[in-house]
């Protein structure tokens, strides 16, 4: 039987043998596009070819493809692990043509790698093509179903509506009609007894799509009207999992060795037998969960460990929180379903990067790095797992002794009463009042869960089930939505297309030489942002640099027939380089001036050669394992992120200053060149994961035995030009992840002037003593021996009081009384007078009141005895009696208890009131 791995390789031989050029695999992670967070197909990396930004190196193309569909236009996350052939991540396998061969060779070359390289039956082989569509005014795809016609029977060929048969990338962009190629995998029984053909696209579990043909031939524009491409392309993706299980003869793509291996180890660790016959039938129950959580955990492992390793760590927002809800679902499902309760994840780590050494060698080298962001985050959503399950519980507990109540439960109020949050305010409201609801959690609350301890919904009602409780869904759905539209409304943006004035013209970046060109503006569009509009202009020619690489963009002017537009940032789409203006004039025709801010683009350069100055003494001084994690470069400072694991001393802080500042004074230059990958890797450059590099590369050599490195920035000449390098904070991001934050250059120059300047004043507060640091540090002893001393006498004052207030204690019918107003200087004072008081009275009752800084304080205390005879308690007569006095509230445990309030002005009639208790 062929592997998983020999099948790739006849795929991608055999387009070579096609005269297809084999490129790599783009990072999962998606930067310089507003519209996509991560690959979700092969096509994605060769967008600019499509819509005509770039001219493609080679016109015929094929790879196999990282793709994670979990988030935007395509989202197969639900499906995951309860059907067996959708992924979160999954290869895609792909050939193109860039204005090259069209249907014919397409169609062709598909219908011969399927049934003459892998012999798939072509009994079990089923195509569909575009019908037409009216609305459009398309026709049917006449030529591929004529393509079609000349290798398989025409009954087999079937027709198929927009949804299914046009391929679009976006709202707007490149598009055309397409045809699939389906497999039907069931028995031959179940073969005969109903024809494969009414099963196509119908959500049949065995008869299924494994690959797609799509003809790029139109632009989809903003109005939603068709335009016809210039050049026609193809775009073509075979789900590899997929292909994988229809050539090994298996019913789930778990069951072939891209996944057993990981199943494998699963099995191994929490002492449970994946059971794959629990497949189809959900009414199996137990097993059949047990069964959906190892296939959960085999697909979302690869999900999570490869976008890490393309750069993406786990956070609250964008990119990083789709990877974190990823992982959180995986655990659950170990954590419900297999009942293992410790961290899992990491431990099949080995085994992914071990199968994929050859195909996506990143995960491997760098797979200590990666277990422990895993594993922190699994350690991380256990812990706040099991609050999320005791806050559930202490919910249910409240419900059952409330079962009227309809509001959510609020740890930080209390359960003491059903309430209702109103305005933010606590209402307490009236149990018989409220409408009865039996045994279901509101969605409020299940939403709680969710956004807090991250509980997906199914955890919340499973769990609600097992004690025989159900859970508003729609509800929660609504809160949803509501939460979805709060963050959509705050990032959408609104972008009209381009007003194209020329067509044909390069956008060619030329600002590693020049600050200021004579060009002219080839295209501009209108976007909306947050409600406030902008312009994006393009440029013939452009010295801005756009953001890239960690490096701020460029802003700067143009100045176009007598005006001049600001250009308030550089950023990339694709790449294609867009300028920013909040404001343009109503004709952008003629010559434009385009002139970077020089002094801000300088001392952005320092920091950039700084950063590359930095990496590599990070490397000599903690070791090799340190890889760029992160980088910010602009005019004022430079942020760098990188991997190792422990905190940086200080002493190896100041051993890379050292390195960092001796570069520096050598003063040498800063040499750029364009070569070879290949030979760049060779000579020992550092290529960062995550990064997509063309065959030719960009090298920036600081001296050729200290710092290579692939890199797309601006730099300066010669080190010399950095004067100076410091150090300003060290701390972690994230597991495994370090922060240097430094300054050089003019930016360095002025923290130390700062710095002498906060020294020159603390100096000249000391009346400038011979020794400062000594003389802060004799400061700092006294205070401490200083507050000692108050601190003594403050307790013999309290002691005196105390026994002042025991000699005036009065006895009223039968209990001893002390009522006083007194001089304190805090709170807490009465509150230990009263507590100490306890140890020399039997019987009684003790008010104590002051005027502490302009705010009423009051403590009550007693003893059971008055309790049990007077029926009340501390609280009690604090809210009853006290509270309206001072105007202010208070609390504690039935002996003592105290309050606050903004009146004191009746302070003596506090102890009055209590005093007349008596
Ligand atoms: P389906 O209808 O099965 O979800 P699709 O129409 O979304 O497929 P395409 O966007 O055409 O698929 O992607 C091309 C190929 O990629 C598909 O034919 C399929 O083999 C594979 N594929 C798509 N989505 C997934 C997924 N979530 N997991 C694994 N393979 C997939
Ligand atoms: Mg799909």
């Amino acid at each position: 039987m062929l592997t998983s791995a020999e099948i790739r390789k006849q795929f991608l031989d055999f387009f070579q043998s096609k005269g297809h050029h084999i490129v790599p695999s783009a990072p999962i992670v998606v930067k310089n596009d507003p519209t996509l967070l991560f690959t979700n197909a092969g096509m994605n990396q060769f967008k600019d070819y499509f819509l005509g930004n770039k001219k493609a190196p080679y016109t015929r193309v094929a790879d196999t493809q990282k793709c994670l569909r979990v988030s935007g236009k395509h989202n197969d996350l639900e499906e995951v692990g309860v059907d067996t052939y959708h992924h979160t991540m999954f290869e895609m396998l792909g050939n193109w043509s860039f204005g090259d061969y069209f249907k014919a060779e397409a169609i062709a070359w598909s219908w011969e790698l399927l049934t003459e390289v892998y012999k798939l039956d072509k009994d079990r082989l089923y195509v569909t093509i575009f019908e037409g569509d009216v609305k459009e005014n398309l026709p049917k795809d006449e030529e591929a179903y004529n393509e079609w016609k000349k290798v398989i029977a025409e009954d087999r060929i079937l027709l198929g509506n927009k949804k299914d048969n046009f391929w679009e990338m976006g709202d707007t962009g490149p598009c055309g009609p397409c045809t699939e190629i389906h497999v039907d995998c069931r028995t031959d029984e179940e073969r005969k007894a109903v024809d494969g053909k009414t099963l196509v696209n119908n959500d049949h579990p065995q008869v299924i799509e494994i690959w797609n043909n799509v003809f790029i031939q139109f632009n989809r524009l903003k109005d939603g009207s068709l335009e016809p491409l210039p050049a026609k392309h193809v775009d073509t993706g075979m789900g590899f999992e997929r292909l994988v299980r229809v050539i090994q003869n298996n019913t789930s793509n778990y069951d072939t060795d891209v996944f057993t291996g990981t199943i494998a180890a699963t099995e191994n660790i929490v002492g449970k037998k994946y059971n794959a016959t629990a497949i189809n039938s959900p009414s199996t129950g137990g097993s059949w969960r047990e069964a959906v959580a190892f296939r959960v955990i085999a697909d979302h492992i690869r999900a999570i460990s490869f976008t890490i390793a393309d750069g993406q760590l786990p956070s609250n927002t964008g990119a990083g929180y789709v990877i974190r809800r990823i992982l959180r679902r995986a655990v659950r499902y170990y954590y419900s379903y297999l009942d293992y309760k410790q961290p899992l994840l990491h431990q099949l780590l080995p085994v992914i990067a071990k199968q994929f050494a050859n195909v996506f060698p990143e995960l491997e080298q760098q797979l200590d790095f990666v277990s422990k962001v895993v594993k922190e985050e699994e350690d991380a959503f256990l812990k706040t797992l099991g609050k999320g399950i005791t806050k559930f519980n202490s919910y249910i507990n409240f419900r059952e002794q409330f079962p009227e109540a309809t509001h959510a439960y609020n740890e930080e109020l209390g359960d003491e009463f059903p309430y209702d949050i109103q305005e933010g305010k606590k209402v307490i409201v009236n149990p018989q009042s409220l409408e009865v609801t039996q045994k279901t959690i509101p969605g409020k609350f299940a939403f709680e869960l969710t956004d807090t301890y991250g509980f997906p919904i199914d955890l919340t009602e499973l769990m609600a089930k097992e004690i025989g409780w159900k859970v508003d869904v729609k509800e929660f759905e609504k809160e949803l939505a509501k939460q979805k539209s709060r963050s959509r409304a705050a990032t959408a943006i609104d972008t009209e297309d381009w007003i194209v004035l020329d067509e044909y013209a390069l956008n060619e970046f030329v600002g590693y030489d020049s600050m200021e060109i004579q060009t002219k503006v080839t295209k501009y569009r209108k976007v909306k942002a947050k409600g406030k509009e902008a312009f994006q202009i393009v440029l013939e020619a452009t010295p801005f640099y756009a953001e890239s690489g960690g490096q701020v963009g460029d802003t700067g002017k143009l100045l176009l027939n007598n005006e001049e537009i600001i250009i308030t940032d550089t950023k990339k789409e694709n790449n294609l380089i867009i300028h920013f203006a909040d404001s343009i004039p109503a004709d952008l025709n003629g010559e434009v001036f385009a002139k970077v801010d020089v002094t801000k683009r300088k001392a952005t350069e320092v920091h950039h050669s700084a950063t590359h100055l930095l990496h590599a003494a990070l490397r000599k001084v903690l070791g090799t394992h340190v890889a760029q994690k992160g980088s910010l470069v602009n005019n004022e400072h430079l942020r760098f992120d990188f991997s190792h694991f422990a905190k940086v001393t200080d002493e190896e802080i100041a051993q890379i200053e050292i390195l960092v500042n001796e570069k520096i004074r050598t003063n040498i230059p800063v040499v750029i060149k364009q070569m070879h990958k290949d030979e760049a890797i060779a000579m020992g450059a550092m290529a960062l994961f995550g990064e997509k590099y063309g065959d030719t590369v960009r090298v920036v050599i600081i001296d050729p035995h200290y710092s290579i490195e692939l890199c797309g920035g601006t730099h300066v000449c010669n080190t010399g030009e950095l004067g100076f390098f410091k150090i300003k904070h060290e701390s972690a991001v994230a597991a495994g992840v370090r922060r240097i934050e430094a300054v050089s250059g003019k930016a360095a120059e002025e923290l130390i002037a700062e710095q002498f300047e906060t020294l020159g004043v603390i100096r000249e507060t000391l009346k400038n003593p011979k020794e400062i640091q000594k003389s802060v540090e004799n400061l700092v002893t006294e205070n401490n021996e200083l507050k000692k001393k108050v601190e003594s006498l403050e307790a013999k004052q309290l002691a005196a009081i105390k026994s002042e207030l025991v000699d005036k204690a009065q006895i009223i019918n039968g209990f001893n009384f002390i009522g006083e107003v007194l001089e304190v200087s805090n709170a807490d004072a009465l509150k230990k007078l009263s507590f100490d008081l306890k140890t020399s009275l039997n019987n009684y009752i003790v008010v104590l009141a002051a005027n502490i800084e302009g705010k009423a304080s009051v403590a009550v205390s007693m003893d059971d005895n008055f309790i049990a005879a007077k029926n009340t308690d501390a609280p009690k007569i604090i809210k009853e009696h006290i509270a309206p006095l001072i105007k202010g509230g208070g609390g504690g445990q039935k002996t003592l208890a105290t309050a606050g309030g903004q009146d004191t002005s009746n302070l003596q009639q506090v102890i009055e009131k209590v005093k007349a208790l008596l």
